[in-house]
């Protein structure tokens, strides 16, 4: 059960209400956001709607059976809208496209790439400064210095930055330079970084975990949520399934399960969902086709040269078309009505 109070409920007023609320044998949790303010009520008794009717300070009152609970769609019908500034959002209804490399690599790197979303009209870069390798040989990334020089970069051209958040003690440092935080698959049950990313005002977009299910990555937004930040992305990447053919299995199902379950942004990422550059492409137009709300890729100017996954890079030529592919696809899918 969630209560949505009101702005200018009294201490005495929510006394009341907790008291009334823990009589009937819920536990209570109190969640206070940039943007709201909720009481979230555990219990096994069923909830009478009718007994807290009168108790001053509510907005709104709903019953949510599901484990997770703000980030569902059962009290908020209105999609979250992420609005990163300069007119650039991701929310449904719009279609978001973030391209860039796997890892930020150089200054001339990341001017190229810049230079190719500006002629693309792509106005998200994606990149890696601190990277989750399998191996502690492969490159891990140029750290808070990459970062600085991107953002300066990024900055000038108007461009804006989704980086991956490996740890804690990263979130202060990277605050001034990130627009969106991204938590990598590993990290989709790192519940301290959650809990710590809950605390920040700044958008966050939280991957799928390799063996993650929907269920769980919808519990993963929901400690960032219920920490104080609502400014949430889910973004599923492909799961480990027996499936050898393919890096990962893209499971377009999550989108439009995702959608329905909740009232979050989704973002499909085809480049770790199959792990093969030449059907990155139609794994793309598929996950528009699935309802995201937008799609992120890696890109790079010689994916053969990339430090990291560049046999799931486009080069810029094959980004340019995406991107225009992926937009001619949205289109389309908005002529259509489904059920
Ligand atoms: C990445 O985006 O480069 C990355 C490491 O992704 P994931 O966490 O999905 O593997
Ligand atoms: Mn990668």
């Amino acid at each position: 059960m969630i209560i949505q109070l009101k702005s200018d409920i009294t201490q005495v007023q929510k006394n009341k209400l907790i008291d009334q609320i823990n009589s009937i044998g819920y536990k209570i949790t109190e969640v206070q956001t940039q943007i709201g303010a909720y009481l979230i009520g555990i219990g096994k008794a069923e909830f009478d709607i009718r007994r807290f009717g009168h108790f001053e300070g509510i907005k709104d009152i709903h019953i949510v059976s599901d484990d997770y609970k703000l980030v569902s769609k059962k009290w908020k019908a209105k999609p979250t809208a992420i609005d990163l500034g300069d007119g650039v959002y991701i929310k449904d209804g719009d279609m978001a496209i973030m391209a860039g490399p796997c890892s930020i690599e150089s200054e001339e790197q990341i001017k190229n790439v810049i230079d190719h979303l500006k002629a693309s009209g792509i106005q998200i870069m994606r990149g890696g400064v601190f990277k989750p390798r399998s191996s502690p040989y492969a490159f891990r990334g140029l750290g808070l210095d990459g970062l600085k020089l991107w953002h300066q970069l990024a900055k000038e051209a108007g461009i804006k930055i989704v980086t991956e958040v490996m740890q804690v003690s990263q979130i202060e440092e990277m605050y001034d330079y990130v627009d969106i935080y991204q938590v990598g698959a590993r990290n989709t049950q790192n519940f301290n970084l959650l809990d710590e990313l809950g605390r920040v005002d700044k958008a966050v977009m939280i991957k799928r975990g390799i063996s993650g299910t929907i269920e769980e990555l919808l519990q993963s937004a929901e400690y960032v949520f219920s920490g104080g930040n609502e400014k949430l992305i889910l973004c599923e990447r492909g799961i480990r399934t027996y499936e050898r053919a393919s890096r990962n299995t893209l499971d377009l199902n999550a989108v439009p399960i995702l959608k329905a379950k909740s009232h979050l942004p989704v973002v499909v990422d085809p480049s770790h969902g199959i792990g093969i550059r030449e059907f990155v492409p139609q794994m793309a137009l598929a996950g528009v086709m699935a309802g995201a709300d937008g799609i992120i890729y890696e890109a790079h100017q010689v994916p053969e040269k990339a430090y990291s996954d560049g046999q799931q890079t486009l080069n810029f030529a094959q980004s340019a078309l995406l991107a225009e592919q992926i937009r001619k696809t949205f289109a389309l899918r908005k002529t259509f009505s489904l059920l």
